[in-house]
């Protein structure tokens, strides 16, 4: 049998009126009745679907097919349909013995027969669907509490005209649960946490959720800060009781943050959430376990902080970040012994520059700075070392030398302008060769032995272990300008880094030192046989058209 579908928009009582064998071929559901709620006709869709005849049926006002909680919205439609002739309404009807279904329909009042005409289909599926994509998106399937979606929905609601306690909870030591003992572990871990979490479920005012890997949000309505207090305290004793996971105990713990909103200010549910997030990461540094408080304090930095983003993303994208040039030299001359160090600018449209200190940090907050290392990267392999003879340093965040594709990404740049790597000086922190050495190391193995050269730079700020110079490979290191600072006049800063200097030669490393202002800390230098320095008493930072004049005088000369 050829199946017939009805565009419902196109009902039309006439036809269905006239043609039989119509209505008796839909595939829809088709009921006609009058305004006494008699049923005058249906087709076979609906007795078959109720599993009847035609005649059992009509026995039966059409109001006993629809769910109780459904009728009033359905006569509501009928009226419309009887007043304006038409209307739509979606809601559950018996088919079947005790089976609803849901079924969406078009009523059309058919004037001359005084009666409703309905058309429906069955949408149950859909709207099971649906429901279960509801659920799915506003439940974590992994404690059960709500999604970060639903989470906001919740708080953008109650804060409306409410007061408000936000608590944005993140477990500490979670990710060494994750990378020693597996990430199954790790979600074990979760799961049995929202389990113990549930239990400040008890007091009504509290909402939960779980937004991301062990960051787990909570509000209470009405709330003040001492109830976040007590509630924060309650949340950090639930996570440090130990963790029986597989027969293994666990110690983890919580930090917390907290933003309190009075009900009368306009911040979004995203801002408050994002204030008790700014409050966590202050816990976090503080120490673990701690709870922090936002404060005014902390608004005004979160404000600068987005105008820093904001300049930072504009300065990208009208290319206004440069790469300056600061010329490593040889004390004794001092002439420029093997090269510079590229220093990225910001140029401001009023025609200042702005020093890395200013975006930097930024950068490395929102992944930014993995487009300037980039930038910085192009700048050396573009031929500028070439042209002028020298090697030149690039500064390499921690967060990209990580990054498993970045030595792939140098060696293209440098195929790109047909360079290979032998003037290249990859600058690393100690703090970032300790982000994560094994990731470090491949990428440093392989960018030498296409021939670059690593420096670590600001030496002696972090860890501060020789042990490092040795397990990496390494050639040159910097070291910070506050011991170049210290030198003069600080004899324990002359023994550590007379200690550095043995430790480098012996493993043959040149060694730089950073910042030298004064003809005393060249002196200092030179005294305990440090050869080579960077700093304001040779050259400043300068733009890479002077460095290169600087470099290939008969450049001047040439263009005269
Ligand atoms: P850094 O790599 O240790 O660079 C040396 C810093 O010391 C530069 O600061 C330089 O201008 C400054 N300096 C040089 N000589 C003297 C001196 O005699 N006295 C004083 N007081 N300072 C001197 P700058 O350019 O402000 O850069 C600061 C830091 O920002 C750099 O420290 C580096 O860690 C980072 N940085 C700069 N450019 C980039 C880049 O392209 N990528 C990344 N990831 N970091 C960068
Ligand atoms: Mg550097
Ligand atoms: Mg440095």
């Amino acid at each position: 049998m050829a199946r017939m579908e009805i565009r419902q928009r196109d009902v039309d009582p006439q036809r269905l009126r006239d043609s039989d064998r119509f209505f008796d071929l839909a595939d829809d559901y088709l009921v006609v009745f009058g305004f006494d709620f008699r049923i005058r006709r249906v087709n076979p869709s609906v007795y078959r679907g109720i599993g009847t005849n035609a005649e059992q049926v009509a026995r039966r006002p059409i109001g006993s097919f629809i769910h109780p909680e459904d009728r009033s919205a359905s006569l509501a439609a009928v009226e419309k349909a009887r007043d304006v002739g038409r209307s739509t309404w979606q809601g559950r009807v018996l088919l079947g013995r005790d089976r609803y279904h849901w079924v969406q329909t078009t009523m059309v009042h058919d004037v001359d027969e005084d009666a409703i005409v309905l058309v429906g289909r069955d949408v149950t599926a859909e709207v099971e669907l649906s429901e279960r994509l509801r659920v799915r998106a506003e439940t974590d399937p992994l404690t059960g509490l709500w999604t970060r979606q639903r989470f906001l929905a919740a708080l953008d609601e109650a804060g409306a005209d409410e007061r408000l306690a936000v608590l944005f909870c993140d477990l500490d030591r979670f990710k060494v649960v994750n990378d020693s003992l597996g990430h199954a572990a790790g979600d074990d871990l979760l799961a049995a946490l929202g389990e113990r979490l549930r239990t400040v479920h008890d007091d009504s005012r509290v909402a939960m959720g779980r937004i991301g890997g062990d960051e787990f949000v909570m509000f209470i309505r009405g709330g003040d800060r001492a109830d976040a207090l007590s509630l924060a305290q309650r949340v950090r004793d639930l996570a440090t009781e130990p963790f029986d996971l597989g027969g293994k105990r666990l110690h983890v713990g919580m930090s917390v943050g907290i933003a309190l909103s009075t009900g009368s200010d306009d911040r979004s549910a995203e801002q408050l959430l994002g204030e008790a997030d700014t409050a966590v990461y202050r816990a976090k540094a503080a120490g673990r376990g701690t709870v922090v408080v936002f404060d005014e304090e902390m608004r005004k930095q979160a404000a600068e902080r987005l105008t820093q983003e904001a300049d930072l993303r504009a300065a990208l994208a009208d290319h206004r970040l440069v790469a300056y040039a600061q010329p490593i030299v040889r004390i004794e001359d001092p002439s420029i012994v093997y090269g510079a160090e590229l220093l990225v600018r910001m140029q401001m449209p009023d025609g200042t520059l702005r020093a890395p200190a200013h975006f930097v940090p930024v950068a490395e907050e929102t992944g930014l700075i993995s487009t300037i290392d980039e930038l910085m990267l192009d700048v050396a392999l573009s031929g500028l070392a070439e042209r002028c003879g020298t090697q030149l340093g690039v500064n390499i965040s921690a967060s990209r030398i990580v990054e498993s594709g970045f030595a792939d990404a140098v060696l293209a740049a440098a195929d790109r302008h047909g360079r290979d790597l032998s003037n290249l000086v990859i600058e690393l922190t100690e703090t970032s060769v300790l982000t994560d050495p094994s990731a470090t190391m491949i990428n440093l193995s392989r960018l030498r032995e296409h021939g670059a050269r690593v420096a670590l730079d600001d030496f002696g700020t972090g860890f501060s272990s020789l042990a490092h110079l040795n397990e990496f490979p390494m050639d040159f290191v910097k070291i910070d300008r506050s011991f170049t600072s210290a030198l003069p006049h600080d004899a324990r800063t002359r023994a550590i880094v007379e200690g550095v200097l043995a430790m480098s030669n012996g493993l043959g490393l040149s060694v730089v030192a950073e910042g030298v202002e004064t003809q005393e800390e060249a002196a200092a230098l030179m005294a305990i046989g440090c050869e080579e320095a960077q700093g304001w008493l040779y050259h400043r930072p300068m733009p890479l058209d002077r460095f290169e004049r600087l470099m290939v005088p008969d450049l001047t000369s040439a263009a005269a």
